[in-house]
């Protein structure tokens, strides 16, 4: 095992030594092609024409007056499949090509990824295995179609609590296996290096344009930028075009339900989980809690290195949302705007939602509309208005 720090504490290669050699690989691969010309012309073209790049900055006039200032969405929702997952499996995927593998594996928790994979293994003519656990199988069953369209196996997971966390053990394992034909599509800023900066790599394409975007309007920078938490790949994509601004980065976790929930960084302990060292929700003995969200994207134990780091620096803050306020969010939004948010996204409106006083007329909030709520319409009726 190594130590390979890339975010001051937090980050590095936890993982049995037999894989190293793979993340290596990856690592050495990833390096070559985000210098190669060649590789970024043609992931810029597909993040444009494939994915609907650049995804549109739209002043939330309805939702401004009742903040009392003006609220900005990045309109991730608008790519295609339907969230920013997109712009990181397109990266990931043609690295795969590039490296000569044959097969791709992924793990998904609410399906997105799952689903934003298989599309791009379709359009590169990769075979697909999906770890998805049963209890997200029940929960985003149209997700599980799709992938099975595009031609992808879809693997249920039974272990644990048969949601991501357990997804991503199990597609670990498989990987061990097979490392030198089989390449594992990670789908958040999370796991052993270089996925952390991989990720983030393919993912600040978020904050990048809109910081371009919001200069190009308002001839100024956002007060505030925002956006919900899992395993922190949308946030950071955002947040970082503003890592050196004197801008407020909030990350919004899920609250959950009174009892359980995600609040990774507020409420759990630094330790090593799947590959890296972050914070992570675990009991006394060190056991791996259970983590509980209404949305499946945010049902995750643990987060991004990236996150611990800018936690304890103090760079950005993080806060939650209840189940019970991104439902509110999700309705609000919907009737306001017109737009349906994924419930993942509602989080970071709920909290814009609950602390309106915090903001003055002056400031302007960016908010990341991670995905779209059409995937979610089913759960929000089953639990009525
Ligand atoms: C997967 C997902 C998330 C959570 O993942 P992050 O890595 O934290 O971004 C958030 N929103 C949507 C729409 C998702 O699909």
């Amino acid at each position: 095992m190594k130590l390979r720090t890339k975010f001051g504490a937090f980050g590095g290669i936890y993982i049995p030594e037999m894989m190293v050699a793979a993340m290596e690989d990856v690592e050495k691969a990833f390096i070559r092609c985000r210098k190669d010309r060649n590789f970024n012309n043609k992931l810029s073209g597909l993040l444009r024409d494939y994915a609907g790049r650049p995804s549109p900055l739209y002043l939330a006039e309805n939702f401004s007056r009742d903040i009392g200032c003006k609220v900005y969405f990045k309109r991730e929702d608008l790519l295609h499949t339907g969230a920013h997952k997109i712009n990181n499996t397109l990266g990931q995927v043609m690295l795969a090509k590039q490296m000569g593998k044959k097969e791709i594996i992924a793990e998904t928790g609410a399906g997105q990824h799952g689903v934003a994979t298989a599309v791009v293994c379709a359009l590169f003519g990769l075979s697909l295995k999906v770890f998805m656990g049963a209890k997200d199988i029940e929960r985003q069953k149209p997700n599980v179609y799709r992938m099975q369209l595009c031609g992808a196996e879809v693997v249920p997971v039974t272990a644990g609590s048969q949601t991501l966390k357990d997804a991503v053990n199990a597609a670990l394992r498989y990987f061990l296996g097979r490392v030198d034909t089989c390449y594992y599509v990670l789908g958040s800023v999370v796991g052993p290096h270089p996925y952390p900066m991989m990720v983030q790599h393919f993912q600040k394409v978020i904050g990048n344009e809109a910081r371009r975007q919001i200069l190009a309007r308002e001839g100024r920078l956002p007060t505030h930028v925002i956006a919900c938490v899992g395993g922190g790949s949308n946030a950071i994509g955002i947040f970082d075009a503003f890592l050196r601004d004197k801008v407020r980065l909030i990350g919004v976790e899920a609250g959950g339900n009174g009892k359980k929930h995600g609040k990774t960084l507020s409420q759990g302990e630094v330790g090593i989980f799947q590959g890296s060292k972050s914070y992570v929700l675990q009991n006394k003995d060190g056991q791996i809690e259970e983590a509980h969200s209404i949305s499946a994207g945010l049902d995750y134990p643990g987060v991004g290195p990236v996150h611990s780091f800018l936690k304890e620096s103090k760079r950005a803050m993080y806060t939650s949302a209840t189940d019970k306020e991104a439902l509110h969010a999700f309705h609000y939004l919907s009737r306001k705007e017109g737009i349906f948010p994924a419930l993942e996204s509602s989080h970071a409106i709920a909290f814009v939602l609950r602390n309106r006083k915090m903001f003055s007329s002056n400031d302007i909030l960016l908010i990341s509309l991670s995905g779209r709520g059409d995937k979610d319409i089913n759960q929000v009726l089953s639990f009525g208005k």
